[in-house]
């Protein structure tokens, strides 16, 4: 069994919207097999994580509500009778910020590595749709998976598994 699995979301778990953000479950579609890829990843992983920037907060697009709201219904989407997801991460701060959170820094996967000491860097995984999120992943230690339109979650997920 594989220890820890690090998730981006848009753009690996739901699709991306053309030059605006997700800011409701309306707006949350899934990108093809993705909800099929975390079904069977629960079963591979010890705890999958969602590592998430979240710029939309810090623009007054949407609320924290709004995404917990959000993420509520993805888990409920997901899942039957428990979570598959153990914890989602977001970074809401603006990129003019500078915070410690939003990728390509590694605040929001220290913050996982407090919350779950057991954690074993060498034995985990990001996967994620962009250069920020490999460059994170990298710098701590993770081995990174960049997916696209061509190579999803589910084609990873098949490629590990055959
Ligand atoms: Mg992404």
């Amino acid at each position: 069994m594989f220890d820890t699995l690090f998730l981006d979301r848009d753009g690996v778990i739901n699709k991306k919207l053309e030059q605006r953000y997700v800011t409701n479950f309306d707006e949350f579609v899934f990108v093809k097999n993705s909800e099929i890829a975390i079904r069977r990843l629960h079963k591979i992983f010890k705890r999958i994580l969602i590592v998430t920037n979240q710029q939309g907060i810090g623009k007054g697009i949407m609320t924290k509500e709004d995404l917990n709201l959000l993420h509520l219904q993805m888990q409920r989407k997901l899942s039957v009778d428990f979570d598959l997801i153990d914890k989602i991460y977001f970074c809401p701060c603006l990129e003019v910020e500078n915070c410690n959170c939003r990728k390509p820094k590694t605040g929001m996967l220290e913050n996982a590595k407090l919350d779950f000491p057991e954690i074993k860097i060498e034995d985990s995984f990001l996967v994620g749709d962009s250069d920020s999120d490999i460059i994170a992943g990298k710098k701590f230690g993770l081995t990174t998976i960049k997916v696209s339109a061509e190579f999803t979650l589910f084609d990873w997920l098949t490629k590990i598994t055959e």
